[in-house]
């Protein structure tokens, strides 16, 4: 491995772990204001509408704290290809992934051509 590469994938590995951190922090936030709403629900809640924005904000709040939870698994994934000598390689067609899309997007999984090829097929024609 070449020391331009280890440079690379050590600011990488830097941005990846604050990645993390910050979405531990917000996945923990997230989870405390639910249990909030869920203590608040304890209290006597007689109005029907009450009830259903209380549940819309939990929803709301779970779609968010869905989101966190698959980046998390997406950066967890990348410091373990890093770890592994993979990062940086598409996990569909083995090329290199363009290091523009990596800096945007340090999780990322595949290049380009195989990213669209599989957001294509995740989408309902
Ligand atoms: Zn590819």
């Amino acid at each position: 491995m070449s020391q331009s590469i280890s440079y690379k994938q050590s600011r990488q590995r830097k941005w990846l772990l604050a990645r993390r951190d910050d979405l531990l922090a917000q996945i923990d936030m997230t989870r405390a204001s639910r249990l909030g709403g869920e203590s608040s629900r304890n209290a006597e809640t007689t109005d029907f509408k009450d009830l259903v924005d209380q549940q819309q904000q939990t929803t709301l709040r779970d779609s968010e704290l869905g989101r966190d939870l698959d980046e998390l698994v997406a950066v967890e994934d990348a410091l373990q290809r890093l770890a592994d000598g993979r990062y940086g390689l598409c996990a569909d067609c083995g090329e290199a992934i363009d290091v523009r899309r990596l800096l945007a997007y340090p999780a990322a999984v595949r290049c380009v051509t195989c990213q669209i090829a599989f957001e294509n097929l995740r989408v309902p024609k």
